[in-house]
């Protein structure tokens, strides 16, 4: 990504900026340095981030035959749920996929 501001400015480059650009110019400058910090490229990795903590619906089945979901056992004909994301085995009370991260969340 290519950087708006300068690495190593100066408080004294802000001497003529007005009003708010000044304080807008500071934050971007610490944005762009944290992203570099942690090696960030672009903001693919923060927008599958926020897509993890977006709430997303289970699918919702009626398991054929016994399934050990985390410590318990689901029988044979009851409802269970996998994850909308990833496709893995969710508890109902479950926030979040143990396999991906995916909030879990919809009308149930
Ligand atoms: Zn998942």
């Amino acid at each position: 990504m290519e950087r708006l501001t300068t690495k190593n400015y100066t408080y004294h480059e802000l001497d003529f900026m007005e009003g708010g650009v000044a304080d807008c110019f500071n934050k971007l400058a610490e944005y762009e340095n944290l992203m570099e910090e942690y090696g960030l490229k672009d903001l693919t990795e923060i927008e599958n981030a926020v897509q993890k903590q977006t709430p997303k619906q289970p699918e919702i089945l009626r398991c054929n035959e016994d399934i050990r979901i985390g410590r318990g056992v689901w029988k044979a004909g009851t409802s269970v749920m996998k994850c909308g994301s990833c496709g893995e085995w969710i508890v109902p009370h479950w926030k979040y996929c143990s396999e991906c991260g995916q909030r879990i969340g919809g009308s149930q």
